[in-house]
């Protein structure tokens, strides 16, 4: 699907006017996130505009390499100068995120303050009312849309920074299209990337394979010791706890991924991942089919939500009260029940 070329123009137009834009993303920003924003920036940058971006927390080490001449401007490192940029803007745009409290309290209290206009593009379901709105679900990703839409606005062709993060922001939101991409839309995006000579091998390598050798390891720590199966639930969890994250190290975007393993348990169809960080658990959750809505499951039981397929929430309760609950839900197929 594309946008009506009108909208897109008059994003331009909106684009054009404003003399300070901020691009925002969501808290613990993945691949789409991070990829999105750099492609957003650096286009604007070859315009001359006066861009920034602002993560709310770090973004994984692993994508460092798309932040080349530039820093995104993390808010949890420096609130002040995250508050001023927003006071500053004229334009804020938000990608891969339908609600602003998945930018953080802080963010979002700045987002909602600032009174310039505000752009949201993004894939998940139910959007925010924004001044406009760039959304579609069925989208393989945030970083498929801003391709398109700077594919009208641009007059010459994209260059190979913006090209590279769209295919890294491909990559990782369909786990190199395995899934999320059931349209032609993405094929389509990834073929004219190819065409443009984008170095697809390379950067899939580097985002989805290469990482620290404690990385690999808490990964088979993760499925040795960690993982616990529930056959005649078609169920499948991973729970990790501060010290085993310790034991290996752990650097964010260590995780990325690991959810995805219960899935290739035989007969699994859904699988969870719960992390034990500083104040509160962190959690994944993955389906194989839209018939166990995940998004629901994160939402009506974690304060969480995302995708049908792949969502995420937060628990606040201890790792063992954590895992007592979420196992007694299992039990119970609270994750098969249909919303
Ligand atoms: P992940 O499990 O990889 O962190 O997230 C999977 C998907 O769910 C992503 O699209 C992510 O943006 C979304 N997601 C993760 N955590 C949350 C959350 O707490 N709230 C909402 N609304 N979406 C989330
Ligand atoms: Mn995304």
């Amino acid at each position: 699907m594309d946008f009506d070329r009108d909208k897109v123009l008059e994003f331009g137009g909106l684009l054009s006017e404003a003399d300070n834009i901020v691009l925002v993303s969501h808290s613990n920003p993945d691949g789409d996130a991070v990829a999105s924003t750099v492609a957003m920036y650096c286009y604007l940058n070859s315009c001359g505009k006066n861009a920034a971006v602002v993560y709310p927390n770090e973004y994984p080490s692993n994508l460092g390499f798309l932040f080349d001449g530039f820093n995104p401007v993390i808010a949890s490192v420096d609130l002040g100068r995250a508050r001023a940029l927003f006071k500053d803007a004229g334009l804020v745009v938000c990608l891969d995120f339908n609600r602003l409290s998945r930018a953080s309290e802080e963010l979002e209290r700045c987002i909602s303050q600032s009174d310039c206009k505000k752009v949201l593009i993004d894939h998940h379901v139910d959007p925010a009312e924004m001044d406009m709105v760039f959304s579609d679900p069925h989208a393989s990703s945030t970083s498929e849309l801003v391709y398109k839409i700077l594919k009208h606005l641009s007059d010459k062709s994209l260059d190979i920074r913006i090209l590279s993060a769209i295919y890294v922001g491909l990559c990782t939101d369909t786990g190199c299209f395995s899934y999320s991409c059931g349209r032609r839309d993405c094929f389509d995006v990834a073929a004219e990337l190819a065409e443009s000579g984008v170095p697809m091998a390379s950067l899939k390598r580097k985002v989805m394979d290469e990482g620290s050798e404690n990385r690999l390891r808490l990964l088979g720590f993760s499925l040795l010791e960690r993982m616990k199966v529930f056959p005649e639930h078609s169920a499948a969890y991973i729970a990790l706890s501060r010290d085993d994250l310790q034991r290996f190290d752990f650097r964010k975007g260590d995780l990325e991924g690991v959810v995805n393993y219960c899935l290739r348990v035989e007969g699994v169809r859904f699988g969870a991942l719960l992390s034990e960080r500083s104040d509160r658990i962190r959690m994944s959750f993955r389906s194989t089919s839209a018939e166990i809505d995940v998004n629901r499951f994160a939402s009506d039981y974690w304060n969480g939500g995302g995708h049908v397929q792949a969502a995420g929430g937060t628990s606040f309760f201890t790792l063992d009260k954590t895992i007592e609950i979420f196992e007694n839900q299992i039990r119970n197929n609270l994750h098969e029940t249909k919303g």
